[in-house]
């Protein structure tokens, strides 16, 4: 359970909660930690009174705070596809929701964030939770985080045109990779590598909207 913060009311959460399963969203263990996790806290304060719309919203130097339902599917499809999740990775910290929402459900998380401000300010929010089991690096996270690795599951919240091949050598064996891939147009793929082979399998899931996966970092 998270500490320490103000909630909005249960019947707002519930709702979106609710639209989740509408959407085809099952796993429980995911609907409960997202009906239990304050999206507000994540957001500017203009902006708090939305967090529990199911809708992306922006969170400054040209990023978005992923849609609800976006977050819901990833990680249902992760803790799906992976067998016992012990660490995870994230490319893409942003605000840190997504983030926090992962750990809750796996033991170890380590993220990766590209814009500074971004992630110290994901930093200040994790601490404020009291989420003791999250590593954040600021760096280009299409290398992600080889000292850390290799992780049973990789989720990125930011889309490249192709898959990253530093990403699919951090998996661990039978590891699973949930990435969007694309341009103007993406699609949320699922990769799993094929027991402790250097093989990968592939399935498409769905189309998406992520902002593009950007090399380099920034201050
Ligand atoms: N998971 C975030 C989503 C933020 S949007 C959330 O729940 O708020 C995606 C994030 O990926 C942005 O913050 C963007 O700065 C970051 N990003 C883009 N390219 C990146 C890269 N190469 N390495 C690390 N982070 C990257």
């Amino acid at each position: 359970m998270l500490q320490g913060v103000g909630m909005t009311s249960a019947r707002t959460r519930d709702r979106l909660i609710q639209r989740l399963v509408d959407q085809g969203v099952t796993n429980m263990r995911v609907l409960d930690v997202m009906r239990n996790t304050p999206r507000h806290i994540f957001l500017d304060e203009a902006l708090a009174h939305r967090a529990y719309e199911d809708t992306a919203l922006p969170i400054g130097h040209g990023q978005t705070l992923s849609q609800p339902y976006t977050v819901a599917r990833m990680t249902e499809i992760l803790l799906g596809a992976a067998g016992k999740l012990d660490k995870v990775l994230e490319v893409g910290t942003g605000s840190g929701y997504q983030t926090t929402v992962l750990a809750q459900l796996v033991p170890q998380v380590y993220s990766v964030e590209r814009i500074k401000p971004l992630q110290d300010k994901a930093r200040e929010r994790l601490r404020q939770l009291g989420l003791r089991n999250v590593s954040l690096r600021h760096a280009d996270g299409g290398f992600g985080w080889p000292e850390m690795g290799p992780y049973e599951g990789i989720l990125s919240t930011a889309a490249p045109h192709a898959v990253p091949q530093e990403l699919l050598k951090q998996l661990a064996p039978s590891g699973v990779l949930v990435i969007p891939i694309g341009g103007r147009e993406q699609h949320l793929h699922l990769i799993m590598r094929d027991g402790d082979s250097d093989n990968f399998v592939t399935r498409v899931i769905e189309p998406v909207k992520f902002v593009p996966l950007v090399s380099g970092t920034s201050r």
